[in-house]
């Protein structure tokens, strides 16, 4: 279990967090603090429609990339930076093989 005030972890047994003192309420059902709230399936499918938007996406992306209002908002916008990046790679390679080949044919 995780302190609903700072994050740290807390043993069963505990009645008052170890690192910030707040009392621990074993029957509250949002025990997760809100940056740390898991995503659903939906949120990153919709995360992920959002980003493929041309530019507006791609200022959304930036935002949740430095937002830390919810950490795993922020690291999957981080990973689809990784995607992007991989993408322009293979697009790269894809394009010189292409030219290659092309300038081939024609001599
Ligand atoms: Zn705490």
């Amino acid at each position: 279990m995780i302190c609903k005030k700072c994050g740290h972890k807390i043993e069963e047994n505990q009645k008052f967090c170890a690192n910030c003192g707040a009392e621990i309420d074993f029957n509250s059902t949002d025990v997760i603090p809100e940056n740390l709230r898991p995503l659903s399936p939906w949120a990153y499918f919709g995360l992920q429609i959002l980003f493929s938007i041309p530019i507006v996406g791609f200022i959304f992306l930036i935002i949740f990339s430095c937002k830390k209002s919810n950490i795993n908002r922020r690291n999957f916008a981080r990973s689809y930076w990784c995607s992007l990046i991989l993408v322009a790679v293979i697009l790269v390679i894809y394009l010189l093989v292409f030219i290659n080949v092309f300038q081939s044919i024609n001599i």
